[in-house]
């Protein structure tokens, strides 16, 4: 995480062309003005240029220690190949905001051998440094999210309950997740 953190707080290098500007402004010149920067067109997903991304041998670590702990469903996790990462985006189109986990491309089986990407933003890693369960409930979720199939290829397991609340006050359990949501609230009255 060393590296991510001084990615993070490194100031910008000055650029070539505000150099020279500024230098030539010194001596009176005239200069040609640099051209503005193209902007991105519209409707394109383009990722910020400053997103970098690094080996995530914490979130690995905590994973593994998962992992042999025998939690539910972790036998299956064990036997796939994870490659952790971590994003230096502090909001992750994932869980939470802070977790996404993707197969990985097969294009890049040449680069590495592995089954399944987990990315974690690393600002939210770095943020809950004092919040161990945080982190491990973030891990573990994530991990949920691998899964295979009878045949045993791999897959991404999806969330076992989604919903509004107040669907569920004004409707109730009209969905197979929110009748397991409204099963998980009657085990815990119990
Ligand atoms: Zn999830």
């Amino acid at each position: 995480m060393a590296a991510l953190h001084k990615e993070a707080i490194a100031p910008r290098s000055v650029s070539k062309s505000a150099k020279k500007i500024g230098d030539a402004a010194k001596k009176g010149e005239l200069v040609q003005m640099p051209e503005p920067k193209k902007k991105p067109e519209l409707g394109v997903d383009r990722e910020p240029t400053e997103m970098t991304f690094s080996k995530a041998h914490e979130v690995h670590t905590v994973a593994d220690q998962l992992i042999e702990r025998g939690l539910p469903h972790m036998a299956t996790v064990k036997q796939a190949r994870i490659l952790y990462i971590f994003s230096s985006a502090d909001h992750i189109a994932g869980c939470e905001e802070a977790i996404a986990v993707s197969r990985y491309p097969r294009k890049l089986l040449p680069l590495g051998k592995f089954d399944f990407i987990v990315m974690v933003s690393g600002p939210r890693w770095q943020r809950s440094e004092k919040d161990v369960e945080w982190r491990k409930a973030l891990v573990y979720h994530g991990l949920s999210h691998i899964d295979n199939d009878e045949n045993g290829r791999w897959l991404i397991a999806r969330h076992e309950f989604t919903g509004f609340l107040a669907e569920l006050n004004t409707f109730g359990a009209w969905t197979e997740s929110l009748t397991r949501v409204k099963q998980l609230d009657l085990f815990a009255k119990d």
